[in-house]
């Protein structure tokens, strides 16, 4: 059944990481229809195709409407209890690693929560990770190396107010359109804003920029180590702002410097792009540096991440308005399940696993008979673990690791020996369901209840809409009641996503001094009414804002201190003087000595082909479809945009290899073959080769790009190099 007519709810788009407010109306026959919420600050009533198309997109079609036992349908009783039956033997017999959870970017930050708090807390293993590792993890560890904690310092005013946007490694136009339509306005506002591109393609962004650097793959940590090395030499450094606030920048200078005389080889621009990038990053004080999986998905993105905050520490540009660096999440609830902990290397809270101090801390305050002692298995570790049978019993909720994850062969045939496999989705024929023993049919956007945190920590309402289809159930509640099955019931006794909200709150507050500046009892004792009425905010919210937040960071007992009044509260320049928070304006960051770290890293590249694979594989995203397309497949219209898997070849590779446009074309790699249709454009460049990640078998048959993604991993973040890859090409 469908909707109750008459509603019209404010909620948040289900997709990418700008967390753009949507208003639904569902008129009295039950139809829906969509617009952009105009009171929402992320963006302030825009909507990109994907967003505006979200009406098409929930039909029942597809569904997974009630649970399954190998294929039969299952009563929710029987469903639940063989899963908590079969976790609890596998850890009784095997011990508590034995088992995993891989979730998603795309569950409520309530979800995540209870998720992380079954397994740290009460299972006892710290074998819980999501997609996001193959999204942002590496800016969560640079983050975590430059500045003590996995912070965004900026806002998205900050792109409105600065005089130059470097986006690197970012196809904005695409991926986070709304804001790149900010951006666009703002520019055309103001017309000596200047854009730089630095993208290996020529991709929709570069329509925007004043300049677009066509750096070599991986080229990136030579550009921002060679920029360093350029403004030690310029007025640009900020000598008073490295002394009082950073350590460490003699050694980031001199690793900058080792790599100078090779620069144009590595980054494979010539000397006049770069002497003219680094120019107007010297000379603009209003600088923002924007970066996204260009940057994360490589076997060296935490460097880049670390590289590219050296230069804004050394001009002591962060946290001031129109300056920072700046970090697009790519999925709607990153930021969430960052902040609850749930990734495997993380606790809860922003607290640290390492830490004995925060997991005693955690354990007591969730009265939990365990707590994870050492960081699980990242999201490639974990398949290997999967693979060679360590772990037994594995969980998968709201993602597709058949079709998303590198050498995605592999994983389907780790998942389908897997002895115990648990799917909780919104649809039946996911290339992942078809190896699940146990299938729970969960909530879809717009049934869904609860909260999302967007890139510039904006936490907003996800409301439901519409009825639960069939016998759909959200997250939060599967995973409670597995976890009373599994005898964790007083733990899990949540009754709402109100009540989980809350509990969270108050476990960020829990013996933090800082949460006394922060009235934090307002969310900690946040009632059910007052969370339906939840209107978008950014954490940390000070203690006379209407909703006081918790503080996730802060002055934890015998831990070095923060100061609340570094954290600068200002107008927005924005539409709507929306207060933002912008973070260490006054250079107090989050390590014990209370001050940021210069990283020093290397400008290595990693030669990757070879003859038989001469050609680099780059993976990404396109404008209409989302993910694995499980849901944007269904609108015709955004279907209609780019209708089948390709790959973007430079004119000159095509003419040498014998290949016409769009004509079939054979990919290869040593993991697999894929065959999709060729797009010949001078927009690729030469030697190189993009293909969409989104089509899986569902949609066309062997177009699963990331079949031929070896599992190379950044050895400090452990995200997945999806971006280089050696191949070959022929025609079909
Ligand atoms: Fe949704 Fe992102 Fe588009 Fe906004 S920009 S409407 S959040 S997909």
């Amino acid at each position: 059944t469908r909707p109750a007519g008459g509603a019209c709810i404010k909620t948040t788009c289900p997709y990418c990481g700008v967390g753009c407010g949507v208003i639904a109306s569902v008129a009295k026959d039950g139809t829906v229809s969509v617009q952009g919420d105009p009171e929402h600050p992320s963006n302030y009533g825009r909507l990109c195709s994907k967003g505006s198309a979200l009406a098409e997109t929930i039909d029942l079609d597809g569904r997974l409407l009630y649970p399954e036992i190998d294929g039969r349908h299952a009563g929710w009783d029987e469903a639940l209890d063989l899963v908590a039956r079969k976790f609890s033997e596998t850890i009784a017999q095997h011990g508590p690693d034995a088992v995993a959870f891989y979730v998603s970017g795309q569950l409520l930050t309530e979800d995540y929560y209870v998720a992380n708090k079954l397994m740290k807390g009460f299972i006892g293993s710290a074998n819980i990770d999501t997609n996001s590792r193959l999204c942002m993890a590496s800016s969560v560890a640079g983050h975590r190396r430059a500045f003590g904690a996995d912070t965004v310092p900026g806002v998205y005013e900050d792109l409105e107010e600065a005089d130059l946007v470097i986006l690197t490694g970012s196809n904005l136009a695409w991926c986070h359109p709304v804001l790149y339509q900010r951006l666009a306005a703002a520019k055309q506002k103001r017309p000596d804003m200047k854009v730089v591109l630095i993208d290996p393609r020529r991709s929709m962004t570069a329509d925007l920029a004043d300049m677009h650097l066509a750096i070599r793959p991986d080229g990136d940590v030579a550009l921002f180590n060679g920029l360093l090395a350029h403004l030690a030499r310029s007025p640009a450094l900020d000598d008073d702002f490295i002394r009082d606030h950073t350590s460490g920048f003699a050694e980031a200078l001199e690793a900058a410097r080792a790599s100078e005389a090779d620069i144009i080889s590595l980054t494979g621009l010539s000397q006049g792009e770069i002497e003219a990038f680094y120019r107007v990053f010297e000379t603009t004080q209003r600088v923002v540096t924007c970066y996204s999986q260009g940057v994360n998905q490589s076997s060296s993105g935490t460097d880049k991440v670390n590289a590219i905050i050296n230069c804004h520490l050394a001009t002591g540009r962060i946290g001031r308005p129109g300056m920072g660096p700046f970090s697009l999440t790519g999925q709607p609830n990153a930021m969430g399940g960052r902040e609850v902990g749930g990734l495997a290397n993380m606790l809860a809270a922003h607290m640290a696993i390492e830490n004995p101090e925060h997991r005693e801390r955690v354990q007591r305050f969730w009265n939990a008979p365990v707590i994870a002692d050492k960081p699980g298995k990242k999201a490639v570790e974990m398949f290997e673990a999967v693979a060679d049978g360590r772990i037994k019993a594995l969980w998968i909720m709201g993602t597709n690791p058949v079709v998303s994850m590198p050498d995605a062969d592999a994983v389907a045939r780790a998942i389908r020996n897997c002895p115990f496999v648990v799917v909780s989705d919104i649809m039946r024929e996911t290339d992942t369901c078809a190896y699940a023993h146990v299938l729970l049919p969960a909530l879809g956007w717009g049934e869904k209840d609860g909260t999302v945190t967007n890139s510039e920590r904006r936490i907003s309402r996800q409301r439901p809409f519409l009825e639960a289809p069939g016998e759909a159930r959200a997250d939060w509640r599967i995973i409670c009641d597995v976890a009373a099955r599994m005898g964790f019931g007083e733990a899990f006794a949540f009754q709402s996503p109100a009540e989980i909200f809350a509990e969270h709150a108050a476990l960020s507050a829990f013996e933090n001094e800082g949460a006394r500046d922060f009235d934090i009892g307002g969310y900690a004792g946040l009632s059910r009414g007052k969370y339906d009425e939840l209107e978008p905010f950014q954490w940390p919210a000070p203690a006379r804002s209407v909703y006081p937040s918790p503080l996730p960071y802060s002055r934890r007992r015998g831990e070095g201190a923060i100061d609340v009044s570094t954290l600068s509260f200002m107008q927005g320049a924005g539409e709507g003087q929306e207060r933002v928070i912008r973070f260490f304006a006054n250079g107090n960051f989050y390590h014990p000595d209370r001050k940021a770290r210069f990283i020093a890293v290397q400008a290595t590249i990693t030669e990757r082909i070879n003859v038989a694979y001469p050609l680099v594989l780059n993976t990404g995203r396109i404008r209409d479809q989302w993910h694995t397309m499980t849901r944007t497949a269904k609108s015709a219209r955004l279907s209609s945009h780019l209708a089948e898997p390709f790959a973007e070849i430079n004119p000159a590779d095509a003419a040498e290899l014998g290949i016409e446009d769009a004509a079939l074309v054979r990919i290869t790699s040593p993991h697999g073959e894929i065959l999709v249709r060729a797009l010949i454009t001078p927009r690729q460049p030469r030697g190189a080769v993009f293909v969409p990640i989104h089509w899986t078998d569902q949609f066309a048959s062997n177009a699963r790009v990331d079949a031929l993604v070896p599992s190379v991993t950044d050895p400090v973040s452990g995200q997945p190099a999806l971006k280089h890859v050696a191949v070959s090409l022929e025609p079909y």
